[in-house]
């Protein structure tokens, strides 16, 4: 079967601005999970997609690419975000019907990218070398360059916005790239290859290579000719990919899961917070790096939090992606399946709150209803693991010392957010959480591409977005000329 919304051959690659049958001739079946029905079919690429898409995205350094100064490369770029800024609305479907992403939450990702690349447009031609006082009969300064061919490995969750964020800053910077999008939902990433090249995009710039993880993951990621690594994704491939880094010494930039907490003191304001703190949890169905999993409550507000989360709780509504309702389906049998492992793990929890699935949902769909755990163990492996599902716990906590305790205390640190009217504790804690953003009143500011991000621990390393993301994706060369 083949989608209506398809513009493009979804069983290609794309690469150096051809759509190219995979070497392999072997395709996988892509599906819709809110039906659970093969939509289409994507090619399995591997080892020889790869080099060819490595090569011509090397051969594009030295030619058309490479040969436009930061300005131009910056023109292209703001044509691409135009672009995609028209077919938000197509773009945004193909999203919902790959992903099972509610259609708002879609055009949002659709909207992010087209931002992403207005910005990085914008940004090309502003970041630059220094000039450094240095000894008599010398004049010394620095060159930001690019690395050379880019490698972008990267999940299902979010991928216009990850290609947005990665992909964006990479070509901003001169870089070539060549993006291996998840088996799981690939169509966005090949349908803005193919808005890029509409939009001028010189070939071998970007290149996609769709297939599974071990076969082109593995060989994007070993790609001798690959200069900089960016995955997004599990703990566990995050570690195995930085192996392959190490091995080939080029550095590597890890966005991997998180455990992030909300801390609401007895001060905050509630109402503001409220919305923050269901939303955080239960977007994208709650397979969002950054989703907020741990709510943490000051005593003496506990009750009342988890009764009024629990009231808002009742109302969110599960269905078909296309529908549009709160939350989506999971993106396949096996997260369903993972996340009900988990739910099962929580049979000793006081279960506070439950959503609903729609009666209109398909039985053959992916859907978990969202889950809010109250009174939970900050030890408890609920409050511990990455669910990657809408599950929330709520944990109690008597004053600051033990909330930054808690909130410390898992294996992560990407997100965390502070709700309370007090000054001085949300400059104390912004400075003690163990996290690479922290938000004080709000949670996520609405995703601001200008802010950098990323985490510490097993949340990875490596700043993408903002002006940051494009330090990483450049290297800086010393010249030093003496001419007394
Ligand atoms: P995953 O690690 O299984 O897959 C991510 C990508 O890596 C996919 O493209 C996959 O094909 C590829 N891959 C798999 N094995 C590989 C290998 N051996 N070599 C090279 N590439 C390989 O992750 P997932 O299940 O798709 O995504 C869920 C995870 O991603 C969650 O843990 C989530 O927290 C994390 N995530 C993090 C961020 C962030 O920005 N920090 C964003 C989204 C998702």
């Amino acid at each position: 079967m083949v989608l209506d919304e398809l513009w493009f051959d979804p069983t290609r690659c794309f690469i150096g601005n051809e759509w190219l049958t995979p070497n392999s001739a072997q395709y996988l079946d892509l599906v819709n999970p809110s039906t659970g029905q093969v939509v289409c079919q994507i090619a399995r690429g591997g080892d020889a997609d790869v080099c060819a898409a490595v090569s011509r995205a090397d051969a594009s350094l030295s030619a058309g690419w490479g040969r436009l100064s930061a300005t131009e490369r910056g023109r292209v770029l703001y044509r691409i975000g135009q672009l995609v800024q028209q077919r938000c609305e197509q773009l945004a479907r193909l999203e919902s019907i790959d992903v099972g992403k509610p259609l708002t939450q879609a055009r949002a990702d659709a909207a992010a990218l087209a931002r992403y690349l207005e910005f990085y447009a914008g940004a090309a031609d502003k970041i630059h070398g220094a000039t450094i006082p240095y000894l008599a009969g010398y004049t010394a300064y620095t060159l930001r360059e690019p690395h050379g061919v880019t490698a972008h490995i990267i999940p299902w969750n979010y991928p216009m916005q990850i290609i947005g964020r990665s992909v964006g800053a990479a070509l901003a910077m001169g870089n070539a790239a060549v993006l291996k999008p998840a088996e799981e939902a690939c169509l966005t990433a090949l349908a803005f290859a193919d808005i890029a090249r509409e939009a001028g995009l010189p070939a071998g710039a970007l290149n996609v290579v769709p297939g599974l993880g071990t076969e082109a993951g593995a060989a994007l990621a070993g790609h001798p000719l690959v200069r900089h690594l960016s995955f997004t994704g599990s703990v566990e491939v995050g570690r195995i990919v930085q192996a392959t880094a190490a091995n080939n010494v080029v550095p590597v930039t890890l966005e991997l899961g998180g455990k992030s907490p909300q801390l609401v003191f007895n001060d905050a304001d509630i109402d503001a917070a409220l919305p923050f703190l269901v939303n955080a949890g239960i977007q994208n169905a709650g397979q969002t790096c950054s989703a907020s999993s741990r709510i943490l409550v000051q005593k003496s507000m506990h009750d009342e939090v988890v009764s009024r989360m629990a009231a808002r709780y009742a109302e969110l509504r599960v269905g078909p992606a296309l529908q549009d309702l709160d939350l989506g389906p999971l993106i396949s049998a096996r997260q369903r399946d993972i996340v009900n492992g988990f739910l099962a793990q929580g049979h000793d929890l006081e279960r506070a709150a439950e959503g609903k699935i729609a009666s209109e949902s398909s039985d053959n769909g992916y859907f978990v209803v969202p889950v809010l755990f109250a009174g939970v163990n900050p030890d408890h492996i609920l409050a511990q693991q990455e669910i990657f599902g809408p599950v929330q716990t709520v944990i109690a906590f008597e004053d600051e010392d033990e909330a930054l305790a808690i909130a410390n205390g898992t294996a992560f640190g990407l997100v965390a957010s502070i709700w309370s009217r007090e000054g001085a504790r949300q400059m104390r804690l912004a400075k003690k959480l163990r996290a690479g953003q922290v938000f004080i009143n709000n949670y996520g500011a609405g995703g601001g591409v200008e802010l950098p991000f990323g985490g510490t621990g097993l949340s990875g390393h490596g700043r993408e977005k903002g002006f940051e993301a494009l330090y990483g994706f450049s290297s800086l060369k010393t010249v030093a000329a003496r001419h007394d």
